[in-house]
């Protein structure tokens, strides 16, 4: 088996050769710039903060082992090859419910090496307005050991990331207990001083969980816990780019502040993405899904995650950050594997590596990826 098309990366086109599901030979067959009608291959997009997707809605209090393998799924025919489904803020029961629920879809062949871990943000986060986001305030609560390894013993280990506020009592603790036991752990949601941030970063705080957004709306100019992430070269950062969460030039000046090398995009999506424009019910609140893609609590401000699949994340990137479309696809491959330490098996294509891949069609002018297939293991998902 093979296929041809202009490889993202090699900026080449190659011909790509496969046997029994690994890619076993690339060779370059012309020197010619990329066209608007060519196949474009890349690695399937790594999306590591997906709370629900199509209607699938992994925080509910009824959700169920399906609806992880059918938002999975949902998720292959939009490029994203694998992800890290994400447990947000409630009780210890539906969290517990829900990693239980994500845990048992990971014994579904078809889907477990789509799935990389599981990302639990919250919540242990700030309680107030601004910083919480739309997390609800009365399930914020103090960092706690004991609590997060019933959940990691309910995920059989695999909660790979967990995103807290370093300012709650007993958070720089938590961290060093997490970083021994291989959990990464991210800044987000927090209203941390400059020295807090440090000290995470200290105990082994990696990443910022979508810098700039789950803030004050006002904070001081300077200093402030963005530019104190922003600044900080031991953290990656993960980032919205759906064009609601981040104006463009915010999106441009972050990516050139922090480094591409350094920059992760994530969709954040909620179950809304992929539906109609309306009300809804999403946990015990009440959210509004708006015509131009934003999903807000209802009556406010404030986002509730978004409704993009990350393919827009990579076309938002190369419009408003005025880079590659190269460039772009590292953002959403290379460094979100990077970050879970698994670079050395997914988000490039290398020979002796599994055939995972996608092929899309790539609108220069109007900045659009269109997907044709997403392959895992050499087989169409699409
Ligand atoms: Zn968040």
């Amino acid at each position: 088996m093979h296929i041809n098309g202009w490889l993202v990366g090699l900026k080449q086109h190659v011909e790509i050769e496969m046997a029994d599901g690994v890619f076993s030979t690339i060779t370059k067959v012309k020197e010619s710039s990329l066209n608007h009608q060519d196949v474009c291959i890349a690695p399937p997009l790594i999306d590591i903060q997906v709370n629900g997707f199509a209607g699938y809605d992994l925080n509910s209090d009824d959700v169920k082992t399906a609806d992880v393998c059918q938002m999975v799924k949902s998720l292959w025919k939009t490029g994203t090859g694998f992800c890290c489904p994400t447990v947000v803020t409630g009780s210890n029961q539906r969290m517990s419910k829900s990693i239980q629920v994500i845990t048992a879809a990971l014994k579904d062949p078809t889907i477990n090496r789509s799935i990389i871990g599981i990302h639990v943000e919250g919540p242990y986060i700030s309680p107030q307005d601004g910083p919480r986001g739309a997390h609800p305030k009365e399930h914020v609560r103090q960092p706690n050991w004991d609590e997060f390894q019933r959940w990691q013993d309910i995920a059989e280990g695999q909660i790979k990331i967990l995103t807290l506020a370093p300012e709650t009592e007993g958070a720089i603790t938590l961290i060093e207990k997490l970083r021994e036991s291989g959990v990464v752990v991210a800044i987000g949601h927090t209203g941390a001083e400059h020295q807090q941030i440090q000290d995470a970063i200290q105990a082994g705080a990696t990443m910022s969980t979508h810098l700039g957004n789950g803030a004050h709306a006002q904070i001081r100019r300077h200093p402030n816990y963005i530019w104190d992430q922003l600044a900080a070269d031991e953290l990656h950062a993960s980032f919205i780019v759906d064009g609601h969460h981040l104006p463009p030039s915010v999106v441009k000046s972050m990516f050139r502040a922090k480094g591409l090398e350094r920059a992760i995009l994530v969709s954040d999506a909620v179950h809304l993405a992929g539906l109609e424009p309306g009300r809804y019910q999403f946990g015990s609140q009440d959210i509004e899904l708006t015509s131009n893609q934003s999903v807000r609590l209802y009556g406010t401000d404030y986002l509730a995650g978004s409704a993009i699949e990350l393919a827009r994340g990579v076309e938002n990137s190369v419009k408003f950050a005025e880079i590659s479309l190269d460039q772009a696809f590292r953002l959403a491959t290379v460094q979100p594997a990077g970050v879970l330490g698994l670079d050395n098996q997914i988000g490039s294509i290398q020979v002796g590596r599994n055939a995972d891949y996608i092929t899309f069609q790539w609108d220069k002018l109007g900045y659009k990826i269109k997907v044709l297939s997403t392959v895992i293991d050499g087989q169409n998902r699409n």
